[in-house]
């Protein structure tokens, strides 16, 4: 028939695979040449068998969903994605019925190779879920002190604001511990700067595990941690500080024999407080710890109320 031979050359320009199979016999009745080229000419064969070597239908044959009840075409098109086995590629398929032009019923598949483009979204599938762990990476990187594994400054600046503007919104006490290792110079120069970063490193571990779960815990300066403490007021941070004074008599060990003490300064949250204005609290604590002769803990002087009776 001659717009049979017309379509048909046509269809062997079309670089991908066409075939078309009988509806009643599943009998594989014409493919282009792009199929051929890839499958194999199975012309006269049953589909499933000749290119599955399958008995029965394939499962991911659309054949019931193409036909109407009466068994002619109803006009549906479907497109799904599909794996093939037989040549390990994934192929986008746009499948439906028509009225080939002998009057057949038949099934038109065309199976656009999209291996390439499942491949690039696999990479980039991959790229996403790398990026967003190092993005968590990231994030613990730039709010992590390396050497002791606390909270860094901005980090824990950060957390400091948070924590005020919870306590005064729950009406709850807050307190606040400020150390400092005394005469750390001393210990560096004495045993390099090395020890000294053992030091920091068994000191951060210290307070980690010496604290509430709740406290967070910052290195705030080379040689001067903040502990914040929900729940505290000042009594409870400074009987706290006093439990984590006398605990760092015991980093002896830790530390090579090197005998290290930290000096506590103590402040509680204040109605109108901000972070600046309770850390200066516990600074100046921290500077008549030192000035009262060190490894020792000082709390501010509470004159005005603080947030849990305000
Ligand atoms: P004070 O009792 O008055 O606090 O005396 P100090 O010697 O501890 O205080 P000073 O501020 O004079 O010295 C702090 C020292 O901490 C100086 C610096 O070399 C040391 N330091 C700061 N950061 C680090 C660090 O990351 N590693 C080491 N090993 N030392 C550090
Ligand atoms: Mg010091
Ligand atoms: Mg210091």
């Amino acid at each position: 028939m001659m717009e049979n031979a017309l379509f048909e050359s046509h269809f062997d320009l079309i670089p991908f695979g066409i075939y078309v199979v009988d509806a009643a016999s599943y009998t594989l009745i014409y493919s282009n040449k792009a199929f051929i080229e890839r499958f194999g000419d199975h012309h006269g064969r049953i589909c499933h068998k000749a290119l599955y070597e399958n008995d029965a239908p394939c499962r991911h044959c659309r054949m019931a969903e193409l036909l109407a009840p009466d068994g002619l075409p109803n006009g549906a098109t479907q497109v799904f994605e599909h794996f093939n086995e037989a040549d390990d590629r994934w192929y986008q398929m746009q499948v439906r019925a028509m009225t080939w032009p002998d009057g057949r019923v038949v099934k038109y598949s065309i199976a656009v190779d999209i291996s390439e483009l499942k491949e690039t979204q696999n990479r980039l599938a991959e790229a996403h879920a790398e990026l967003a762990l190092k993005n968590i990476e990231l994030v613990r990187l730039s709010t992590t002190d390396l050497l002791t594994g606390l909270a860094n400054r901005q980090h824990a600046d950060a957390r400091l604001a948070e924590v005020l503007a919870r306590a005064g919104a729950q009406g709850r006490p807050l307190g606040l511990i400020m150390l400092d290792i005394d005469h750390f110079k001393a210990i560096n120069d004495r045993y390099g700067h090395l020890r000294g970063d053992t030091v920091l490193a068994a000191l951060g571990a210290l307070l980690r595990g010496g604290v509430p779960v709740d406290c967070e815990i910052g290195r705030w300066g080379g040689e001067e941690f903040v502990v914040l403490c929900p729940g505290m007021a000042l009594d409870a941070a400074f009987r706290l500080a006093e439990d984590l004074r006398r605990a760092t008599h015991a980093l002896v060990l830790e530390t090579g024999g090197l005998r290290v003490t930290c000096s506590f300064g103590v402040a509680a949250a204040r109605a109108g407080d901000t972070g600046e204005s309770l850390l200066a609290r516990a600074d100046q604590a921290l500077y008549a710890a030192k000035s009262l002769g060190r490894d020792r803990v000082e709390a501010e002087e509470a004159q005005r109320p603080s947030i849990e009776d305000a």
